[in-house]
């Protein structure tokens, strides 16, 4: 009973979406046409007024800094224009890794073997040159 209950209620949210999708709205900036810098979506007042938001442009995620060949998009991190990095929360901007927000993790490690390989080659060149 519940079961179907909730499938009605599900229907009737669907119609009411379906509604506000396919009602005329017209836009409330100065620009009329259908950029890519003037997306909007239609939302529903609590006057139960149907209107549009202007929503922003989506930006890419991070890059990085990674080696060359990397390429790795940067996941944890916020995906906003870079003017607004800075109102943004420290956990927002970062990961908490060495690097984080700057290297991917694979490049992070790729580091760490490659500087603990050539420590290890100083060392053995050390013991080399003292045996002679
Ligand atoms: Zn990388």
């Amino acid at each position: 009973m519940l079961f179907i209950f909730s499938i009605l209620n599900k229907n009737k949210d669907f119609i009411n979406l379906i509604k506000v999708m396919s009602a005329r709205v017209s836009y409330r900036r100065h620009v009329s046409y259908n950029t890519k810098s003037n997306k909007i979506r239609k939302v529903k007042t609590p006057g139960g007024r149907l209107t549009v938001l202007h929503l922003k442009k989506k930006v890419k995620s991070a890059n990085g800094g990674c080696e060359e060949g990397c390429g790795q998009r940067l996941g944890g991190l916020k995906r906003v224009r870079s003017n607004k990095l800075a109102s943004l929360k420290k956990r927002e901007r970062t990961v908490s890794r060495a690097y984080g927000g700057n290297l991917c993790a694979t490049c992070v490690k790729n580091r760490i073997i490659r500087a603990f390989l050539v420590e290890e080659v100083k060392i053995v060149k050390k013991v080399m040159s003292q045996k002679k």
